[in-house]
């Protein structure tokens, strides 16, 4: 009875093993490619425009029912401007009147969430997890069954149409 448990006991072993090292390799992959797009201001400068490095380097905000995405429903994904990583499906996109694009959820993973208590409110801001470019507020009021409206700054964002080539 007792010689039966021991290879139950090192195969048990084994698999905690081979658990073990794949989460911690895919960790490291993770952080590879997230750290690919995390540059500097001076880069960012480069590469955007004025408008997009204040809203997405500088935490600003466009001014409101001004940018291209607001009212705009096609079908394809929301990109981040800076890193082109995708972010929206367009099937999360619905109507808002608060004047900046609005989605009721995010694609997995894409986003990272943090406490912004600036100009005297409490409210949670919205990040790329890949370059950390601003791309606006969450809010708990959304209509749709998630509660929730992203409200994202248009010019943070970068659409590609599901039809071949069109943009
Ligand atoms: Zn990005």
């Amino acid at each position: 009875m007792k010689i039966s448990v021991y290879p139950l006991l090192l195969c048990l072993l084994l698999t905690l093993q081979a658990c073990g090292q794949q989460s911690i390799k895919s960790t490291k992959q993770e952080s590879i490619k997230a750290k690919d797009m995390k540059k500097t201001d001076s880069y960012w400068k480069d590469k955007l425009n004025s408008e997009a490095f204040r809203v997405l380097r500088q935490k600003g905000t466009e001014y409101p029912h001004t940018g291209e995405y607001n009212l705009h429903f096609k079908e394809g994904i929301y990109s981040c401007f800076a890193c082109k990583e995708p972010l929206f499906e367009s099937t999360s996109k619905f109507r808002s009147d608060c004047g900046w694009p609005s989605f009721d959820s995010a694609i997995e993973g894409k986003i990272r969430y943090e406490k912004d208590t600036s100009v005297g409110m409490v409210r949670t801001e919205i990040i790329c997890n890949n370059c950390d470019g601003h791309l606006g507020h969450v809010f708990n009021d959304g209509p749709t069954n998630t509660g929730l409206r992203y409200c994202v700054n248009s010019v943070s964002l970068d659409f590609k149409s599901e039809d071949k080539g069109e943009e």
